[in-house]
């Protein structure tokens, strides 16, 4: 029997059983163990920290003088013309308004892009482990996901299998770089060999940049600074990350007039608009001063690298992070085989909760098996806790559950 569009969307996220029952996603999963049992939430990618004061005021304000109806289509004026402000300061990318959309976080953004683009039977090829949405949104398309494998320990793909992974039914190659869940981010080389490669199979480059200020020992570049990427290019990005405002769901697209004209012909009708005291406040946002983005990295550096030690220290091998929220702990050394085990019993043994790195990755993906993801979004107290916590880990009875 055919699948329902539901049944597709779920088993492309890995959430379908195979007695047809439905699965919470891991993050909704890993949050909810957190809260029942009171571990230390290293799952769920949000901070447990406000961001700029300016921001949340904007919002305030926002609310107190008027501005809680629909909004414009597009996105607020000051908005739009912040991200542009944007572009320009941080990379020199000139941006003119028709080429940008305000949309509900970048979730939106990346599906209504998808969604605006794929018929069924089209290829998607993404780097895995990828990040849930690609897979979930390609699968209710109708499309066909094509991983490309990124390992450790740099995660950069290879640019050989990227080209065998592709064929004449190649329609969207989706960049996200810096990467979730992995910290890494692409080289210009190999940015450049993406561009080459979608050229060659005349497909569309969608690239997630929701971290792009959250980089710790490189620089971002986004592919928007690649001339030759630009006609085929439509880039995503978001305030969550940025502006620890993850709950807000503010999101944009910038490409040229016509995408975004064609992708706004399906985004209308999935929220219409979203967010009108919040996008406002997005734009003061954007517009701080350039020591409230250094003061951001500097102190996001410092987060990964209070957890970094404190998980090295409890026996995990740990890959640098060079960018996001995350970093990823191999368990290996612990004895551990099955990192999606210990994700369930992280709680009850060492009260921390994190997610398996298997949750973003196809089950032939072996490599990973044995990883855990933990976020690093979190007030220096709670990792300094949970690097104590998690340093009882080598004492704790490792053996899996009969
Ligand atoms: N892309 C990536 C890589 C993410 O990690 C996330 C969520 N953290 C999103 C997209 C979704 O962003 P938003 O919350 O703005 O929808
Ligand atoms: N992006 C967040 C993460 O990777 C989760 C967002 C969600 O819960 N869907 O943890």
């Amino acid at each position: 029997m055919e699948q329902a569009p539901w049944q597709r969307t779920a088993q492309g996220a890995g959430l379908l059983g195979a007695d047809g029952r439905l699965a919470p996603t891991i993050f909704a999963e890993m949050t909810a163990l957190a809260t029942k049992t009171g571990a230390l939430n290293l799952g769920q990618g949000f901070p447990d920290e406000d961001g700029p004061r300016a921001v949340l005021d904007a919002a305030k304000h926002a609310i107190d003088h008027g501005r809680n109806q629909y909004g414009p289509a597009r996105g607020a004026q000051e908005l739009i013309d912040a991200i542009i402000e944007h572009q320009r300061r941080f990379y020199g990318i000139g941006l003119g308004r028709g080429d940008v959309l305000a949309t509900a976080g970048a979730t939106e953004a990346l599906a209504a892009t998808m969604l605006a683009y794929l018929n069924p039977g089209d290829e998607v090829v993404v780097f895995e482990p990828y990040y849930d949405a690609y897979a979930a949104v390609a699968a209710l398309a109708g499309a066909v996901l094509v991983p490309v494998p990124l390992a450790a320990p740099d995660f950069e793909p290879d640019i050989d299998r990227l080209q065998r992974a592709t064929s004449p039914r190649t329609r969207m190659i989706i960049v996200n770089s810096p990467h979730n869940p992995t910290g890494s981010v692409f080289s210009e080389e190999t940015m450049r060999h993406i561009i080459r490669v979608a050229e060659r199979r005349d497909a569309i480059i969608v690239t997630d940049e929701v971290y792009e200020h959250l980089v710790y020992d490189e620089q971002h570049v986004p592919l928007a600074s690649f001339d030759a990427a630009r006609e085929r290019l439509v880039s995503i990005s978001s305030a969550g990350k940025t502006f620890s405002v993850t709950g807000w769901k503010i999101g944009w697209i910038m490409s040229t007039p016509e995408r975004i004209a064609q992708i706004s012909a399906v985004k209308q009708y999935m929220t219409f608009v979203n967010g009108a005291p919040f996008q406002p406040a997005v734009a003061v946002g954007l517009r701080l001063g350039d020591e409230h983005f250094d003061t951001i990295v500097a102190s996001f550096a410092r987060k990964r690298d209070i957890l970094t030690r404190g998980l090295r220290k409890a026996g995990f091998t740990v890959h640098e992070a060079n960018a996001g929220y995350f970093v990823l702990a191999d368990a290996a050394p612990l004895g551990v085989e099955d990192a999606a085990e210990l994700s369930r019993r992280l709680p009850e043994l060492v009260g921390v909760v994190g997610v398996p790195l298997s949750a973003f990755a196809r089950p032939s993906r072996r490599d990973l098996r044995s990883t855990m993801r933990f976020a690093f979004c979190k007030s220096d107290d709670t990792l300094h806790e949970a690097a104590a916590r998690l340093a009882g880990l080598k004492d704790a009875a490792l053996q899996p559950t009969a």
